[in-house]
């Protein structure tokens, strides 16, 4: 198949979608594979920085998915049993100043909408499995799966390959997440610091804390809490320890309550779903190449506390579709893309370097933190160095 002025988007998640979303406004045509049959189910990344709802409403998606979002204005720190720090996000000020927590499944189906009111829609069951570079275009080779009922007595569903096809597309962006395959044909991915372990909860309670996320840290772990809707929240607790014990996932929880937030004293937590989830620091050594480029997990990844990759791979796409746009209808040089490698690039690097310079009247105890302060906060770019701020530090 031989498509002129297509995009190929690798990746139905959050970042492809929203690539999609941004090229289908500026007239480009555009396909989204993805390899599952279905989207997120659960939270995941659950919130949206404030920079993101701006660019969602350039694309008319915020209205989508505001009222069924929860606000956050504050960051509040806490050590020990202490309330040490608060950070106030309202202060970011524009159209949106907070950040909305909203379920990965959730945003994922108003993309899908926004999508689909411009004509496209997602290809799913659609696996990459091979890029070539050729001549002005890119060659793709797609397995399209289909579930097949296998056994012999008792008989279970598998995925199976119907059918294999190549297409020859003149740019692909992969957003293909964590085991991106795209990110292997381009590029090779740095590890800058060490794997990060997380156990995540979510559960019913009755919570008092509404509008604002809490962020405990101890000497060697950052943990996370935030309100997903009222009477219901996530903890998230980074893992110092080789293994949990043996228990229900409501002891299991309330250990780490005890040991790491004892300001905490819901003690009636029901947990409706919980996951043991790692992150790495890394970044790729070029955000692409020739014809290919990548945005989102499959470029980067970090501490999740402060939802940065997603959030950052978000501005990624709004930033690469503007950019191979401009070469497909605007005539720009290719070399604008290289642009796009050393912005987002050198943005990520110093994401996860988290290296922070303190102004005069600094709290002693965020010297203490200081390596782990920069993951922590919802948001990046100007807003980030402008929540810093309010700590009295600012990026290195
Ligand atoms: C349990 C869990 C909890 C998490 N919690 C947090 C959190 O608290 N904070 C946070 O910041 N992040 C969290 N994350 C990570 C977060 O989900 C990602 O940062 C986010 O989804 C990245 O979005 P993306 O669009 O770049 O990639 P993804 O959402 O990973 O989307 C990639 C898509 O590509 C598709 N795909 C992959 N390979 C192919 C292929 N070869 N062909 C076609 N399609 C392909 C996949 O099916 C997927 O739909 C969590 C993840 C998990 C699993």
């Amino acid at each position: 198949v031989k498509a002129k002025n297509d995009v190929l988007v690798v990746g139905g998640g959050p970042v492809g979608l929203f690539s999609a979303l941004c090229l289908a406004e500026r007239g480009i045509g555009v396909r989204v594979f993805d390899s599952q049959w279905q989207g997120a189910v659960h939270s995941r990344a659950l919130a949206l920085h404030p920079e993101s709802l701006r660019l969602f409403d350039e694309l008319g998606v915020a209205n989508l998915i505001l009222p069924q979002g929860h606000r956050i204005e504050r960051v509040a720190y806490y050590e020990d049993d202490k309330r040490q720090a608060e950070v106030d996000v309202t202060k970011v000020g524009g159209t949106f100043p907070f950040v909305l927590v909203v379920s990965q499944s959730l945003l994922e189906t108003a993309l899908e909408r926004a999508l689909s009111e411009r004509g496209v829609k997602v290809q799913r069951n659609h696996q990459v499995q091979r890029l070539e570079a050729r001549d002005g275009s890119v060659a793709v080779e797609v397995a399209r799966l289909e579930k097949a009922s296998v056994g012999y007595g008792v008989m279970h569903t598998e995925w199976e390959i119907d059918k294999i096809f190549e297409l020859d597309t003149p740019f692909v962006i992969g957003a293909d997440g964590r085991e991106s395959s795209v990110r292997p044909t381009v590029t090779e991915s740095e590890t800058l610091g060490p794997t990060d372990r997380f156990a995540v909860f979510e559960f019913a309670a009755p919570l008092d804390v509404q509008n604002e996320v809490r962020v405990a840290l101890s000497d060697n772990s950052s943990n996370v809490l935030w309100p997903l809707a009222p009477g219901r929240g996530r903890w998230t607790f980074q893992r110092t320890e080789p293994a949990l014990p043996d228990k229900p996932e409501e002891q299991i929880l309330w250990g780490f309550v005890q040991a790491r937030a004892p300001w905490f004293r819901t003690r009636q937590l029901e947990v409706e779903w919980s996951a043991r989830v790692h992150f790495d620091r890394r970044l790729v050594s070029r955000m692409g190449q020739g014809r290919r480029w990548l945005a989102g997990d499959a470029a980067h990844s970090t501490n999740p506390i402060g939802v940065q990759s997603m959030n950052v791979g978000l501005r990624e796409a709004h930033d690469l579709a503007a950019r191979v746009s401009a070469i497909l209808h605007g005539g720009a040089s290719m070399s604008v893309l290289d642009e796009y490698d050393a912005k987002w690039r050198g943005d990520f690097k110093r994401l996860i370097a988290s290296e922070v310079q303190f102004e005069s009247g600094t709290e002693p105890w965020l010297g203490r933190h200081a390596s782990r302060l920069v993951s922590t906060l919802p948001a990046s770019g100007s807003d980030l160095v402008r929540l810093l701020g309010q700590l009295r530090m600012k990026l290195a």
